[in-house]
C-alpha cells in the first residue's frame, strides 16, 4: 500500500517532462492573475500583517481563484462523507475566521477523505483538514490551532503572493505548457495526485501563519498552548513514519522544524495579554465528533498491494509497472515513473462503449493516431479497443498508448504516455501493464472493509498495554500510543476517553 500524495519536489523545479506538465495545474489559477497584472498591479497593504506587497489580484479575483481550485480539490481528493463532522469543522472554522481582519471572505472549512496527515488553504478562504490529521488530534483546541494557522495563510495572502511570484518566473522563461486538452486533463490529475496543487510556503510564511494562528485561536476562546502540541504530534508522526501511522508531508514537518515552531509559539503566547491565557480545550466534544470515523486507507475505494491495484466495488485489478509511484484518487488511479517522465492513468469514460470512446479519443484534434484502426480485441476476455498516438506540445512531441475496455457496464480508459524520445524506454512496460487489466474475483479482496476509530471511556486506571489487551486494536502499540498522544509505557486514568481502532487491517 502506497499513497504518494505528497512528494517534496518543488512546483517549478526539475527539468523532467512531467514536472513541466505538472506546472499546468497552477496555470488555470495563474492565468487569471496574469491577465490582470497590467490592469490592477500595484502595491497593497496587507490587513493581517501590515506589510506592503506587490499585489496582482483583487479580493474578488482571489476568491474566484480559490473557488475554481476548490472544485478541483473536492473532485480529486473527495470530501469525507459525514455531514455532522463537516458541519462541526465549518462552525469551528467560521468562529475563528470571524475574529480575523478578513471576516467577510466566503470561509469554507472541509474534511477531505484522505488518510495523510495534512491541512491546507486556498486563496479566498477555502480550508481543508484531512481525516488523517483529525485521527491524530486530541482535542478541539488543537484543531482550532490547525485551522487558525491555515486561516493565517489566507489572511496574509501567502498563496496569492506565491502564485504571483511563480507566474513571474514562468513568464521569464516564456513557457506555457499547452497540451492536447484531453491529455492536459490527466496531467492535471497527476499534479493534484503528487500534491502540487498545494503551494509550499516559505519558512517566514509558516512562522507568520503560526503567529496569526495563535492570535486567532485565542481570540476565538481556544487555548493557544494546544498549537504547540500539534507540533509535537507532527514531529512524532514523521518520526514513526509511514504505514498506518499516517504520513506527514515531509516539508510540513521540517519546514521549519516543529521544535523551532514550538519555541516560537511559546514566545507568541507569552507576548499575548496575560488575561487571554487559558481558553478552552474541549477534548470530549472533539473526540465525540471523530468517534466512528474511518481510519487509514479506505480499501473500498481501491488499494495497492505492492504495484497491483485492487478495486473491490468496481471489481477489477490492475498491475502498474514495478517501481512506479502509485496514486489513488476519487476519479482516477495512476502511476508515475520513478524519473517522473512517464504516466499511466486509469479513468472512466462517459461513452457508451469502448469503441465509441476509442473513436473519439483517436480522432481528436492535435492527436495523431498510430496503429489504431478501430474494431475490438480482447484483454483477458474483456472487449477492448487500443492504439498508439503522438501529440505535439510546446515542449516537444508526446507519445503514448491508449486502451478502452468494456467491463461491468463501465468503459475504462487506460492511457500511458511520455515524451517521444523516451517512448522506446517505456513502451513495453506501459503496454504490458495495460494488458493486465482484469476482473477481481478473490472474495477476500472483494469483501475488504475499512477500519474505524472508536472512543472508549475506561472504568479504571490502566497502562496503554493493558488497554490494548482489553480493547484490542489491529494496529501496532506504537501507533496506538501515537494517536492517543501518550508514551508507549504510558498510564491512562479512570474516566479517560481513549481511541481504539476497530476492524481488521486489510493488508
Ligand atoms: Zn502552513
Amino acid at each position: 500500500m502506497k499513497s504518494t500524495f505528497f512528494n517534496s519536489s518543488p512546483v517549478s523545479g526539475g527539468k523532467s517532462f512531467l514536472s513541466q506538465i505538472r506546472s499546468a495545474i497552477v496555470q488555470p489559477l495563474v492565468i487569471i492573475a496574469v491577465s490582470t497584472i497590467v490592469a490592477i498591479g500595484g502595491c497593497a497593504t496587507n490587513l493581517a500583517t501590515g506589510e506592503r506587497h506587490l499585489n496582482f489580484t483583487s479580493e474578488a479575483q482571489e476568491i474566484s481563484i480559490g473557488q475554481q481550485a476548490d472544485q478541483e480539490v473536492s473532485a480529486s481528493l473527495g470530501l469525507y462523507p459525514d455531514e455532522s463532522l463537516q458541519q462541526y469543522i465549518q462552525q469551528l472554522g467560521a468562529k475563528i475566521a470571524a475574529t480575523t481582519e478578513r471576516p467577510n471572505l466566503p470561509w469554507t472549512f472541509r474534511v477531505v477523505d484522505d488518510p495523510v496527515v495534512n491541512a491546507f488553504a486556498l486563496p479566498g478562504g477555502f480550508i481543508y483538514v484531512t481525516r488523517g490529521i483529525l485521527t491524530h488530534l486530541d482535542n478541539e483546541a488543537e484543531l482550532a490551532g490547525v485551522l487558525g494557522h491555515e486561516i493565517g495563510h489566507v489572511t496574509a495572502q501567502h498563496s496569492v503572493h506565491r502564485m504571483a511570484t511563480q507566474q513571474l518566473s514562468q513568464l521569464g522563461l516564456g513557457v506555457g505548457m499547452i497540451l492536447v486538452p484531453q491529455l492536459q486533463r490527466y496531467a492535471d490529475i497527476a499534479s493534484a495526485g503528487l500534491g502540487l496543487l498545494f503551494l509550499k510556503f516559505s519558512r517566514d510564511d509558516e512562522s507568520q501563519a503560526d503567529a496569526l494562528g495563535v492570535r486567532y485561536m485565542s481570540k476565538a476562546g481556544s487555548d493557544p498552548q494546544q498549537l504547540s502540541s500539534v507540533m509535537t504530534m507532527l514531529e512524532r508522526v514523521s518520526q514513526v513514519g509511514g504505514g498506518d501511522a499516517g504520513r506527514v508531508p515531509e516539508w510540513l514537518a521540517t519546514h521549519p522544524t516543529p521544535a523551532n515552531r514550538k519555541e516560537h509559539i511559546a514566545e507568541l503566547i507569552s507576548a499575548l495579554n496575560s488575561n487571554t491565557s487559558g481558553g478552552t480545550v474541549n477534548r470530549e466534544s472533539f473526540l465525540r465528533q471523530i468517534d466512528g470515523m474511518v481510519y487509514g486507507v479506505n480499501p473500498r475505494e481501491g488499494f495497492f498491494k505492492s504495484n497491483t491495484f485492487y478495486q473491490p466495488d468496481m471489481k477489477f485489478r490492475f498491475d502498474f509497472p514495478v517501481g512506479w509511484k502509485t496514486i489513488n484518487q476519487k476519479q482516477s488511479v495512476l502511476a508515475v515513473s520513478p524519473e517522473e517522465d512517464a504516466i499511466l492513468v486509469i479513468t472512466l469514460s462517459n461513452k457508451k462503449s469502448a469503441n465509441e470512446a476509442a473513436n473519439e479519443f483517436f480522432t481528436q484534434q492535435g492527436l495523431t493516431a498510430q496503429r489504431y484502426s478501430g474494431g475490438s480485441a480482447s484483454i483477458n476476455g474483456l472487449s477492448s479497443s487500443s492504439g498508439g498516438f503522438t501529440a505535439p506540445t510546446e515542449q516537444g512531441v508526446v507519445q503514448g498508448f491508449a486502451t478502452f475496455i468494456d467491463y461491468n457496464g463501465n468503459v475504462y480508459q487506460l492511457l500511458g504516455y511520455t515524451s517521444q524520445t523516451r517512448w522506446s524506454k517505456y513502451e513495453q512496460g506501459i503496454v504490458q501493464s495495460i494488458r493486465s487489466f482484469n476482473r477481481l474475483t478473490d472474495s477476500r479482496m472483494l469483501s475488504v472493509q475499512p477500519q474505524h476509530i472508536k472512543i472508549v471511556t475506561i472504568d479504571r486506571n490502566m497502562s496503554l498495554e493493558e488497554f490494548n489487551r482489553r480493547y484490542p486494536s489491529d494496529i501496532s502499540l506504537e501507533v496506538l500510543a501515537l494517536i492517543n498522544k501518550v508514551e508507549l509505557n504510558g498510564q491512562l486514568q479512570k474516566g479517560q476517553k481513549v481511541k481504539r481502532i476497530v476492524g481488521e487491517k486489510f493488508e
